[in-house]
């Protein structure tokens, strides 16, 4: 026998059953948005491997191993997009969107691809829903940012949900700040895990994302970013939660949150389910002001977040039944050609209809009719009116073949022999 293949490891298939509720995550999503005034962009599915390197960071797990990176047959160096925002910012540079009204406001809803070892939650190619606002350094607009996916979640139904909130200050508070931790790390270096050991110089902050029992140890006696903020650094952290608070959504301060990307300033937060396991994130996001100018472009502003669909989905109960059909068109053998030509008609009209395709008796229709929950059933086996059954009645009437699409096509509101 032929070899079989399986889906590449860490990814997977949507199958008929699945796609229902992520099709309606992305309609919560996109009504939420257009609510909202956000514009949908779509990039593409790879980039320069440089955007990424440069723009989420030469430091960060996700540069560092995470990149599925290829050499083209032109010996360009590309790299299947792990994050949106780098890409966003990308094409925000390259189509000058900063001469538009700021902020401009996207989203986006697509694949991402992260070499991780898979587990539950986390493939190696998954979806995020992600948002980004561009061009202004508001507090307004990373509340706005949060308010809209803590309400994305809500309209969801997504139980558990927690949030978590800090600030990771400006390029140089943090460069302090984390001069700092260094310090704080070499003086405990002896208890760290190799790993932590390993980057107290690269990536000291990522100490606080350690399991180590040790490490965690020496982390709680650290100081947080939030003791060192500057004064506009901490009321722009202050104006944020002055919004949420008014709102009244709930969150954590947290001054050990870190996101797993380098260009993040100011606001971080991140979203998460008590109803997911080991994979508890969400989504998250926050501010990084200086993203647009590391990729060449002007100074400029802006905040964002992305969101894992899978992780939505499996914190949710996305048990969908398929729709019912409305009407099934059960045929004798000499009227199926006759059959397909009256659903297709009926489907003209909006009528979710079917037929047989697989050659079965009258009776084995009927079963057929059955399973796919059609409400009623038409019956054609000759050239006089076809019969029109009730399928929860049983009732049954004569409709003549020429009057079918009419009395089916009004959608069986009314009783279909008047
Ligand atoms: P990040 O940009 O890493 O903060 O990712 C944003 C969200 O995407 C996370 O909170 C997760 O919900 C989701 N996510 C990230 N990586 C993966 C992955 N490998 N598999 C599934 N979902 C992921």
């Amino acid at each position: 026998m032929a070899e079989r293949f399986q889906a590449p490891r860490g990814t997977f298939d949507v199958l008929p059953g699945e796609s229902l509720a992520r099709a309606e995550v992305y309609v919560a999503a996109a009504e939420l948005f257009a609510r909202a005034g956000y514009g949908r962009i779509e990039t593409p599915a790879f980039e320069d491997t440089d955007l990424f390197a440069r723009g989420v960071g030469q430091s960060t797990d996700i540069v560092r191993k995470e990149m599925f990176s290829f050499t083209d047959q032109g010996d360009r160096e590309l790299t299947l997009r792990p994050e949106g925002t780098a890409p966003v910012i990308r094409a925000y540079v390259e189509h000058g969107m900063h001469k538009l009204a700021q902020p401009v406001k996207l989203w986006y809803w697509g694949s991402f691809f992260r070499h991780e070892r898979p587990q539950a939650g986390r493939f190696r190619q998954f979806n995020q829903i992600g948002a980004e606002s561009i061009g202004s350094d508001s507090p307004l607009v990373d509340a706005e940012l949060i308010l809209m996916l803590d309400e994305l979640f809500r309209e969801l139904g997504v139980p558990g949900v927690r949030l978590r909130l800090g600030s990771l200050g400006t390029a140089e508070t943090r460069a302090a700040y984390r001069e700092e931790l260094r310090g704080h790390l070499h003086a405990h270096e002896a208890d760290l895990a190799r790993e932590v050991r390993e980057r107290i110089d690269d990536n000291p902050m990522r100490a606080f994302d350690s399991d180590d029992p040790a490490t965690r140890a020496v982390m709680a006696e650290a100081p947080t970013m939030l003791d060192r903020l500057d004064e506009a650094d901490a009321e722009h952290l202050a104006a944020v939660r002055r919004v949420l608070d008014q709102a009244g959504v709930e969150y954590e301060l947290d001054g050990t949150l870190v996101r797993g990307l380098d260009y993040y300033t100011r606001t971080v937060f991140e979203f998460e389910s008590e109803a997911l396991g080991a994979q508890a994130a969400l989504g998250g996001g926050g501010r990084y002001d200086g993203l647009a100018k590391q990729l060449g472009g002007p100074d400029t502003p802006a905040c964002g977040w992305a969101a894992g669909i899978e992780r939505i989905l499996l914190a949710l109960d996305t048990d969908r039944k398929p729709p019912p059909a409305e009407v099934f068109v059960a045929a004798a053998d000499a009227e199926r050609e006759r059959a397909m030509l009256l659903v297709r008609d009926l489907r003209q009209k909006g009528v979710h209809a079917e037929l047989d395709l697989a050659g079965r008796s009258i009776k084995g229709q009927m079963k057929q009719a059955d399973r796919v929950g059609a409400r009623r059933t038409v019956i054609l086996e000759g050239d006089g009116p076809a019969q029109l059954r009730d399928m929860s009645s049983g009732e049954q009437d004569e409709v003549e073949l020429g009057r079918l699409v009419e009395v089916l096509g009004d959608r069986g509101e009314e009783d279909p022999g008047a």
